[in-house]
């Protein structure tokens, strides 16, 4: 089944539009089915899990953090963290620069902005001052890759799209202004399971599946 679900999903996307594979809750043996389809992205939301399935899988694998994350856990994952799609405040950046620089790493980084109805859901506002944009721009153990969004919960497609078109707006705007020089600035993660054609529709680069995968 997890073939064929990666296949029909490939299938429907552009070949410039990186997959990452959603792993949470999944057993190894799922997860090492997907490997063995060649799939080498993937993403936790939780600290811990992402540490003990990277303790137990081959090296080559790209490891996401998609949740939300605390200050004091940005420490264990450092050492070996691909790409940290949620990062929302100046002073969670500031760690990542300091535990980057502990491991003689750079790591790689997406703003996450808050662009659903929900209230619970965390990230920057749309509004959000750009002087702290440009502070994280400038540290020297981040690199800042782009953008990540997720859009509200809901079977209402003209609300998803305009919240994807928001969010990739804001990319292009900030690409022109506060990121104009920084060449990384190239990353807009949106979409998931339900909402990853129209997110693709509307600019996503690379898309979080994970559900439709394994189900
Ligand atoms: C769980 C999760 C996903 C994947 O959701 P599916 O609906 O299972 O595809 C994507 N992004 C984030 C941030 C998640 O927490």
């Amino acid at each position: 089944m997890i073939k064929q679900n990666l296949l029909k999903i490939k299938a429907n996307l552009p070949e410039d539009v990186v997959l990452v594979v959603v792993s949470k809750f999944r057993s190894m043996d799922e997860l090492k089915e997907v490997y063995a389809c060649g799939e080498r992205d993937f993403a936790e939301n939780r600290v811990q899990e992402l540490m003990s399935k990277q303790g137990e899988l081959p090296n080559d694998i790209r490891w996401h953090l998609i949740g939300h994350l605390q200050r004091n856990k940005v420490k264990f994952i450092a050492p070996f963290v691909h790409l940290i799609h949620s990062v929302d405040s100046l002073e969670l950046a500031l760690e990542i620069n300091k535990q980057a620089a502990s491991q003689k790493r750079t790591l790689s980084i997406l703003l996450q902005f808050h662009i659903a109805e929900e209230d619970s859901k965390f990230g920057f506002e749309t509004h959000v001052n750009l002087s702290v944009l440009e502070e994280i721009n400038a540290l020297p153990h981040v690199k800042v890759c782009g953008v990540m969004g997720m859009a509200t919960l809901t079977s209402n497609e003209t609300k998803v799209r305009e919240e994807f078109k928001k969010l990739f707006e804001m990319f292009n705007a900030m690409k022109q202004d506060v990121f104009r020089r920084n060449e990384n600035f190239k990353t807009v993660s949106m979409g998931m399971s339900g909402d990853y054609k129209i997110a693709v529709q509307e600019g996503s680069t690379m898309v979080r599946i994970g559900s439709l995968i394994f189900e």
